[in-house]
């Protein structure tokens, strides 16, 4: 434990990252990569800026050493990035300073999963996280907005859950008005077959999705909507820094998780860093800059030694508490990195 980068200036430690392995994707959610932004002109990253696996590797094995235990790969749709099972296959061989396996997970929209997840699971995945906004397949279509198909999305859950990759959790961004009479569907449709599904707050991410707190619909409210048809108790939190708040069927059916990240945040256990696909290290989702590692990890001068100083540096001087002061704050729409770059 000596090892781990020290504490931030709110004394969270340093457990999970989130790596985002492309900013591309291929869907346009409405709320994330709306198509009038992220069209056909839309300047995304040249390979010469995106990380190489080795890179990734590097960053997760120094942060590792030094204390994550959890790393979770998004994007952009990281399915996407070519050969990804085999950067899966390389964080698996990564253990931290006590010698345990790396716990590695990854969010995706299922869109290639069913073809994906057994090579995946073999490679060394060890969880994955589905999102899902609606089990209509016109809403589906219209929010994933390329008439991706729903069933192709449901037979990547089934071989997710086929291929071991347990539980396989399933995200649903919650936007009152557009997908909310999803809500016990989803639940209907999921309980008891294992899949925990996880109501989201749609949040004020990025500055491209026009958010608006009429939007929100708090997490209070999904819960009393699924407890009136299908009763649920509150159950304890799994570990430190879990982001959703869990809630069991009493008839024993499974569970289901709320994150009320705009509600009810949780900056005071937030033990998360993320490392954009250019090497940037961002310490909140929230935040308009990150540090840059690419530089230092292009430069024949810097060794391992370096890597971790400036880890411990960066975190040390971490203050960040977005959603505790969101209100406070009012809206600061410039300068928001996009959810799309960073990842969930
Ligand atoms: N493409 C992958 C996917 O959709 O799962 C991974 C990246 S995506 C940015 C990660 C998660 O962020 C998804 O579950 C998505 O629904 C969620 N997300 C994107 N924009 C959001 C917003 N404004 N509020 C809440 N969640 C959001
Ligand atoms: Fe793509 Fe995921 Fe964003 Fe949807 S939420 S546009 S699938 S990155
Ligand atoms: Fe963590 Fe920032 Fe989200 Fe708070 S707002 S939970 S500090 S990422």
């Amino acid at each position: 434990m000596s090892d781990d980068v020290p504490a931030d200036r709110l004394g969270r430690p340093l457990r999970d990252l989130r790596i985002s392995v492309t900013d591309r994707c291929n869907f346009r959610c409405v709320y994330c990569m709306p198509k009038e932004v992220f069209g056909r002109d839309y300047p995304f990253l040249p390979k010469a800026e995106i990380l190489t696996f080795e890179e990734i590797v590097r960053v997760a094995r120094v942060a590792v050493a030094h204390g994550v235990e959890k790393v979770r790969l998004t994007g952009g749709e990281p399915l996407l990035r070519r050969g990804i099972e085999d950067l899966v296959a390389a964080l698996a061989q990564l253990r931290t300073a006590e010698g345990r396996p790396v716990d590695i997970a990854l969010t995706t929209n299922g869109s290639a999963l069913a073809v994906m997840a057994r090579s995946l699971k073999d490679a060394g995945l060890s969880r994955v996280s589905v999102s899902l906004d609606s089990l209509d397949p016109d809403r589906f279509a219209a929010m994933n907005d390329v008439d991706f198909p729903l069933a192709r999305v449901l037979r990547g859950i089934e071989a997710a859950q086929d291929a071991g990759l347990a539980p396989v959790k399933v995200n649903m961004v919650v936007k009152r008005g557009t997908n909310d009479a999803d809500i016990l569907p989803m639940a209907r449709h999921f309980k008891g077959t294992g899949v925990i599904v996880r109501f989201i707050e749609f949040m004020d991410v990025g500055a491209t999705n026009g958010w608006s707190m009429d939007e929100v619909l708090p997490s209070a409210e999904v819960v009393a909507r699924i407890d009136a048809e299908l009763p649920v108790e509150a159950a304890a939190a799994s570990h430190r820094g879990e982001t959703a708040t869990r809630w069991r069927y009493r008839d024993g059916a499974g569970e289901i998780g709320v994150i009320s990240s705009v509600t009810a945040a949780f900056c005071g256990t937030c033990t998360r860093a993320r490392l954009s696909t250019d090497g940037k290290l961002f310490t909140c989702l929230f935040a308009s800059e990150g540090h840059d590692l690419r530089a230092l990890l292009r430069d024949p001068a810097k060794d391992d030694g370096d890597l971790a100083a400036a880890l411990g540096g960066i975190w040390a001087a971490r203050g960040d508490r977005y959603s505790e002061l969101r209100s406070s704050l009012g809206r600061r729409r410039a300068g928001r990195i996009e959810m799309s770059y960073i990842g969930g």
